[in-house]
């Protein structure tokens, strides 16, 4: 399967001018890429006007109402219509600075998929959680409650992104701690295990799990090849059009 690599722009870049541009050349940069599949997910505000072209967008995030008296809040519905295929559901900075709950996350599945939109669910320990030796512990409770009550055919396809949050960069994905791919690797296989022990073994393959957390053009193959991930999340390095059109050669399968 070709790897997935999805951009997650967060609050960059600060004006639709930029963000056309650098749209414009990551697409120009990927014409010929065939062996990776690359999703942009810019912030909302740009989401319309990066719509019409070959490479898909996502959103990172969205609210689970299909609409009403929720101020400030975008629904999936709404996203659809825009033309997105993806959207990025419990990252850790909105589970940090929005006090996002995995009974909240659950409730942005649910509505993600009913419209129709493929979730990319991310996960992850802290740093004191980690140190703390509760690695499992902390990915198996965000799982089981993210999933909750999620059918087979719901969950079929979904992709799960492994983002250690110590290793996610502050913006420079060359200036940060790194996710070991032996250690990324082990935990890879741990949440394939959840995910059988909750729902079964061939559903559970039918999953991607995917990295995210510093990835850059030179690490990229580690985390694809050595580690095995099914693809990325990548933040920082995906807005220098130079670098992520570098890190997308770098994971494209042969
Ligand atoms: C992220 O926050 O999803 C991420 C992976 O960021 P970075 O690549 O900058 O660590």
């Amino acid at each position: 399967m070709k790897p997935l690599i999805v951009a997650n722009w967060k609050m960059n870049p600060q004006t639709l001018k930029q963000a056309k541009g650098l749209f414009d050349l990551i697409k120009k940069g990927v014409k010929d890429i065939k062996a990776a599949e690359v999703v942009i997910c810019p912030p909302f505000v740009y989401l319309s006007v990066l719509n019409n072209s070959s490479l898909k967008i996502g959103s990172q995030d969205c609210f689970w109402e299909e609409k009403g008296p929720y101020t400030g809040e975008i629904s999936p519905a709404m996203l659809k219509d825009l033309g997105c295929q993806y959207v990025i559901v419990g990252h850790s900075e909105r589970r940090k600075y929005y006090k996002e709950t995995d009974e909240m996350t659950n409730k942005k599945l649910k509505s993600v998929l009913e419209s129709d939109l493929i979730p990319i669910l991310c996960i992850g320990e802290t740093e004191e959680e980690r140190e703390k030796g509760k690695i499992e512990e902390i990915l198996k409770k965000q799982l089981s409650g993210a999933l909750k009550n999620l059918s087979d055919s719901q969950i079929k396809g979904l992709i799960i992104a492994y983002e250690p949050v110590w290793a996610i960069s502050k913006g420079d994905p060359y200036k940060s701690k790194y996710c070991d791919a032996e250690e990324a690797q082990k935990i890879k296989l741990v949440i394939r295990k959840f995910i059988s022990e909750l729902y079964n073994s061939s559903l559970s393959k039918t999953i991607r799990i995917i990295f995210g957390g510093s990835a850059n053009s030179e690490n990229a193959a580690v985390y694809i090849r050595d580690a095995g991930f099914e693809g990325l999340l990548v933040g920082g390095a995906s807005l220098k059009a130079e670098e992520f059109i570098k890190l997308i050669k770098n994971s494209a399968a042969d």
